[in-house]
């Protein structure tokens, strides 16, 4: 009996485990030095750019939003096609949700569509990357800054990517980053904020921490609503540990990702993601493989074809419902037919195995498996 390959997960090794005892025996159980030593890591690797660690990447979309101001009455652009963290901290703060098309193949924001989609009220772009390709980093900050608007990347699934060279987060306005156990390096749960400046760090220390701010007589004072969204110590250690072998697990990453691409034709085929030219031109976080089935012409539906890859013991997921299309985005104008290319995804997007527990082997058996499956309801 094969064993039961899982579509995504982390690899921790034994030094971190243990170095999670020494956190948990030295009594420093809430945010401490390893918090801070994640950060000045994490500041690093984007160029020196301040960075603040939070309790998830959800709570670092809020943050970014309120450092930003956005509250009632402004407009915030984002894909149709993304995770509902998005949608969620724009309604959250009061802000309207402005939904724009995405691209079938990259799966990234339309970035002409968001041009278009700009009124007197928009207060900032949030675009999601994703993992094989990335939102088109001259065009974005272009449009931003001709148009006076904020930008919130939602890097989740793309910690390590690069755009000409640079690390994302090392460049740009505000940048997100989770560290969620299914991303490319976690903290179990955890996540970060790129901010632009020293005040804006300081502002986002008093917004996940309850508002706190300190007078000159070191007695706290609470100006604003701030949250509870600070980072244990044991899973900042974790992180700095996660953090030291990003670019091992971003090598194995690409390995299997190159190997996808050499095995994977099925007949019909699959829309597969961007390819890249060579593997040395491959700059991409590839946190996940997502296909679209080719279920016109298939005779089953994708509920059915992820049960028979499950019946190989092969787990799948799936990545990303429509969020014009959810309860809450139709409560903010979503309607079926509007965003053609996101509906589809939403339809028709699998989530293929890919995490760095797997070999080339793994990726060959998801590859005849899936291939069998299509060919076997072919119609
Ligand atoms: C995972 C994910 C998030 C949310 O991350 P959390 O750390 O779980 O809050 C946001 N956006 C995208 C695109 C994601 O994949």
């Amino acid at each position: 009996m094969i064993g039961e390959l899982k579509f995504a997960g982390p690899e921790l090794d034994e030094a971190t485990i243990d170095g999670v005892a020494e956190v948990l025996r030295s009594g420093q159980l809430s945010s401490g030095p390893w918090v801070r030593r994640l950060e000045a890591d994490l500041s690093a690797f984007c160029g020196g750019r301040p960075v603040r660690v939070l309790s998830s990447a959800t709570a670092a979309v809020e943050v970014a939003l309120q450092l930003a101001g956005i509250g009632p009455g402004d407009e915030v652009i984002t894909s149709a096609s993304s995770f509902f963290t998005v949608l969620n901290m724009i309604v959250k703060v009061g802000a309207k949700p402005i939904f724009v098309e995405c691209d079938l193949v990259t799966r990234n924001i339309d970035l002409a569509q968001v041009e278009a989609a700009i009124t007197s009220a928009t207060r900032a772009i949030m675009p999601t990357h994703y993992p094989g390709a990335l939102v088109d980093m001259d065009a974005l900050y272009g449009l931003a800054r001709r148009h006076g608007l904020r930008v919130i990347e939602d890097a989740a699934l793309v910690i390590g990517s690069r755009w000409k060279g640079s690390n994302i987060g090392a460049f740009g306005d505000l940048v997100t980053f989770s560290f969620h156990p299914n991303k490319n390096i976690t903290s179990i749960e955890g996540g970060a904020l790129v901010v632009t400046d020293e005040s804006e760090a300081r502002r986002a220390e008093a917004l996940r921490f309850h508002g706190i701010t300190y007078l000159p007589d070191r007695t706290r004072d609470v100006a604003f609503p701030g949250g509870k969204f600070n980072l244990p110590d044991v899973n900042a250690r974790i992180g700095c540990a996660q953090l030291e072998r990003l670019p091992e697990f971003l090598t194995k990453r690409r390995r299997l990702v190159d190997r996808y691409f050499q095995r994977l034709t099925s007949d019909p085929p699959c829309v597969l993601p961007p390819r890249p030219q060579s593997r040395s031109d491959d700059d991409y976080s590839w946190n996940m493989f997502c296909i679209l089935l080719p279920l016109e012409r298939m005779n089953m539906n994708r509920r059915q074809f992820r049960d028979a890859l499950e019946a190989r013991g092969i787990a799948t997921g799936m990545s990303y419902e429509a969020l014009h299309l959810c309860t809450l985005g139709r409560q903010h104008g979503g309607r079926e037919g509007r965003f053609p290319n996101a509906e589809r995804i939403a339809r028709e997007t699998v989530t293929l195995p890919l995490h760095t527990g797997m070999s080339e082997a793994d990726v060959d058996r998801v590859c005849s498996a899936v291939i069998e499956v299509i060919a076997g309801s072919r119609r």
